[in-house]
Parts: structure tokens; C-alpha cells; sequence
């Protein structure tokens, strides 16, 4: 791997999300060399995906050189690698370009779909988790109104033109939302001759509320807000199977479907050597105490959605989401430097600092620790965590353009077949 032999003690980061980020940025600094491999060479902006997916941004908007982010620090080395086991007995790491010994290791490789053991809904339905399965669902999307546009079968254009979203989480209800305003929007501009009454966008909860996890009025409003775009809402149903045509629920309830994003669940980014069960719990998150450490380490740790850390107030695990990830990033940054020198460490507390998920134009819901509004001003809000979070001036500067310009325009420009997604479909 052409590391660099140093009296300092090794510290190796799988993975550069929010998380493995938050805790290079912190270590880079001291005595230590730190080696963060991941199987990209950018760190993902995963909150905005569905804007990729929708062509209201670019993807290079959301993703930033993990190389650029740490560039400063000469005790720091990245690798693009993919980490493949990890033999805790010799700790060390296996790679599709090698294998590196450790003095500490963090996991912090994240999280993948979880399709709950359905092999079919895996094959034909369509995910969003990374960049390039964004950019395929954006492909899709569009190649579906090219197609219902020639199709002479109704019937299949009817199916073309209808979107199934599985799971009413934040990324279920943005992507719902998106959707309903190209319906509005961008089809009677670009697809003239398209009946765009056609076009029906369907998102479906297993349970009895959208934005489960949130507070009641933010879930009630979320789906008004929804129905006002014309999204249809189907609370209670869960999808038993897709076969690339149609969606079967528990209930009466099929639909005749080219598309189907599931975003109905994630699941713990396990690695060999750490993916026994002795390791893993619910989720398939690996199991850590308060200050991160897997069961039975003292060097080995876990931060982000790959770690499970149960506290009162989450028995089941801190939220899968950024800012835990951002907090252990940091807190283990500190902790690992006390264990060198010999010292406590600090167990964490996570400091929620509430959650919110927008719809779309001028709709949003937010709620902080003490505060729950939703409408226009939470919308501002929602843009502004989000600019603030995003890595890299030039980010956020292009995010921010596109967003006002596609507010004054009604417009979403990214809408680009680059690279072909070409799932046949035919009924
Ligand atoms: C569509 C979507 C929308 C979201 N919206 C929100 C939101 O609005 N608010 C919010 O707080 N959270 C949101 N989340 C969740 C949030 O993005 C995650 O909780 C957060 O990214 C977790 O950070 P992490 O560092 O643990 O993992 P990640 O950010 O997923 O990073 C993991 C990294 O590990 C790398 N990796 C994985 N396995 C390996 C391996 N074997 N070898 C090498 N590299 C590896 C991956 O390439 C990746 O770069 C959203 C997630 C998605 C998918």
C-alpha cells in the first residue's frame, strides 16, 4: 500500500462518510498517522441524493475529494480501497490492494439497503444509496418518458409513468415530493405530447405514520403536504414483492409499476471478521459500548450507522443518521488520543439536535429539541443545515445558485440521460 513506516501509532478509518470525516479531521492534527481507505475517492453528500436522482443538482455538488478534505495534514494517507476482512487476531486489514497492520481501527463503513432477505424486490426495484445509484434512477426516470412517449400500449404507458416509492422515511417523502413537482413543472414543458394526468406517484408506509421518528405534526403535515402535490399515500400496506412489472402488498392493493424505489430500510456495511454474530446485533450493526469500542477490543472501534450504541433514550441504537455519526467522529478522535496516553476515556453523549425533512418548494417540517414548525420558514431552515454541512466552498456556492435559480425557474436542469440505465420493460 506504500504506507509510510513511522514511530507514530497507526490509526486506519474504513470508510469517508460523516463519520470517518469528522474523526480523520480530528486525529490529523497529532501524533498519530492515520490511513482512511475508502472504496470511493469522494465523500457522498447523502442527504441530497434524491436531488441527483431528480435532476435539481448535479452529483459532483454533493460529493468532495476525500484527499482535498485532508490535504493539509502530512501524517494523513488515503487509499482507494475496498477493505475485505479483518483479522482481528493479527490486526490487520485485507484489501483489494493489500493488506496493512493496525495499532487501532475504526469501522466506519456505514450502511447498505436493506431489502430484508427479498432477493426479487433486490433485483428490479431501484435504490439510492450512492452516487452511481442516483444517477441510475435518474436515467430511469427519464428513459420512462421517452418510452411512454412512444409506446402505443396504454396500458404500459400508464405503468411507465407511474413511480412507486417503498417507505415513508425522509428519503421516501423528499423523493415522493421531487417527483410530484416534475409531474408539475417539468413534464408539460418537456413532454407536450404526454398526458401528464398519467403521471402517478405512489409512496407506501408499512406503518401508520410518514416520518416515523418525527413528531405527529410533523408527520401529519408532511402528508398534507404530499396530498396537496398530488402524491398518493398508502399507510399500512407493505410491499410483499416486485417482479419488475408489478407491485404485490399485503393487501388488495397491486400496482403496474416500470419503477420502484425502495427506500423501506438500511442495514449495517459489515466486514468479514467482524460480521459474526458475537459482533453483530439488530440491523446488522456491530455492537459498541459508550466509547465505541466493539465487544472484547480495546483498539477496535465502530462509529457511525455501522455502530450500534444502545442508551436509555435508544435502546435499539442511536439513529442512523448524520449528526451521531458526525459526534462519535469526533468524540472518538479525543478518545483514541486518551488511550494513548493512558488515560480515561470519555463515554459519549449524543446531543440530538432534532430532525427534518423538506417536500418541496416552500414545505419542509422541522423539529428541534424545543421547537416544531413547518411550512416556508422551515423550509429556509432545512436549506441552510444542509448548505452548512455540505463539504467544500464550491459546493455549497453551486448548490445554493441551483437552488435559487431552479426556484425562480421552476426548473430542475440536471434532467440528463448520461449514462444509460436500461432496464427493459415491457408489461
Ligand atoms: C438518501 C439518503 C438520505 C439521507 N438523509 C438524511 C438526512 O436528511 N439527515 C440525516 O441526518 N441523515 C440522512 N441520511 C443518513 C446519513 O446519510 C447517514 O446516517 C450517514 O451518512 C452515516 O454516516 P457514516 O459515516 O456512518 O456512513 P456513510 O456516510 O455511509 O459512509 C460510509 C463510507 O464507507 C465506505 N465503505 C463502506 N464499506 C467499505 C469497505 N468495505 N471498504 C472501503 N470503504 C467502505 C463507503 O464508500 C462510504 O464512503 C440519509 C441517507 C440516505 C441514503
Amino acid at each position: 500500500m506504500n504506507i509510510p513506516k513511522t514511530s507514530y501509532p497507526r490509526i486506519i478509518i474504513i470508510g469517508g462518510g460523516f463519520a470517518g470525516i469528522a474523526l480523520a479531521r480530528k486525529l490529523s492534527k497529532q501524533e498519530v498517522q492515520v490511513v482512511l481507505l475508502d472504496k470511493h475517492n469522494y465523500h457522498t453528500f447523502q442527504p441530497l441524493l434524491y436531488q441527483v436522482s431528480t435532476g435539481g443538482l448535479e452529483p459532483d455538488s454533493i460529493a468532495y475529494p476525500i484527499r482535498k478534505i485532508l490535504k493539509d495534514f502530512p501524517n494523513f494517507h488515503f487509499r482507494l480501497a475496498e477493505v475485505n476482512e479483518i483479522d482481528t487476531t493479527c490486526n490487520t486489514i485485507k484489501t483489494n490492494i493489500g493488506d496493512l497492520k493496525f495499532d487501532y481501527l475504526v469501522v466506519a463503513s456505514g450502511s447498505k439497503t436493506n431489502y430484508f432477505g427479498n432477493t426479487e424486490i433486490e433485483k428490479h426495484s431501484m435504490a439510492m444509496k450512492t452516487i452511481p445509484q442516483s444517477l441510475n434512477l435518474r436515467s430511469l426516470i427519464l428513459e420512462n418518458f421517452e418510452e411512454a412517449l412512444l409506446t402505443t400500449d396504454l396500458h404500459e404507458r400508464i405503468a411507465l409513468m407511474n413511480f412507486v416509492i417503498v417507505g415513508g422515511g425522509p428519503t421516501g417523502v423528499e423523493l415522493a415530493g421531487a417527483l410530484a413537482e416534475i409531474k408539475k413543472g417539468i413534464l408539460p414543458k418537456d413532454y407536450p405530447d404526454l398526458d401528464t394526468r398519467l403521471a402517478q406517484i405512489n409512496i407506501i408506509q408499512s406503518g401508520g405514520c410518514l416520518l416515523k421518528g418525527m413528531s405527529e405534526n410533523a408527520s401529519a403535515k408532511a402528508e398534507d403536504f404530499l396530498e396537496k402535490l398530488g402524491v398518493h399515500v398508502w399507510k399500512n400496506v407493505r410491499v410483499t414483492n416486485y417482479d419488475g412489472k408489478t407491485v404485490t402488498t399485503n393487501s388488495d392493493l397491486i400496482f403496474d409499476t416500470a419503477t420502484v424505489v425502495w427506500a423501506a430500510g438500511v442495514q449495517g456495511a459489515t466486514i468479514k471478521g467482524l460480521d459474526a454474530k458475537d459482533f453483530v446485533t439488530r440491523g446488522n450493526r456491530i455492537l459498541v459500548n459508550q466509547c465505541n469500542q466493539v465487544k472484547g477490543f480495546e483498539h477496535i472501534f465502530a462509529i457511525g450507522d455501522i455502530a450500534c450504541m444502545a442508551t436509555d433514550e435508544f435502546p435499539n441504537g442511536l439513529p442512523m443518521m448524520a449528526q451521531p455519526a458526525i459526534q462519535q467522529g469526533q468524540q472518538l478522535g479525543s478518545n483514541i488520543l486518551k488511550l494513548i496516553e493512558e488515560k480515561p476515556m470519555k463515554p459519549f453523549e449524543y446531543k440530538d439536535k432534532g430532525a427534518m425533512a423538506t417536500v418541496g418548494r416552500n414545505k419542509a417540517v422541522v423539529d428541534l429539541k424545543t421547537l416544531r414548525f413547518q411550512g416556508v420558514f422551515a423550509w429556509y431552515v432545512w436549506m441552510f443545515v444542509h448548505l452548512f454541512f455540505l463539504i467544500g466552498f464550491r459546493n455549497r456556492m453551486v448548490v445554493f445558485v441551483n437552488w435559487v435559480y431552479n426556484y425562480i425557474r421552476f426548473d430542475r436542469e440536471a434532467r440528463l440521460i448520461i449514462r444509460p440505465f436500461k432496464k427493459k420493460f415491457k408489461l
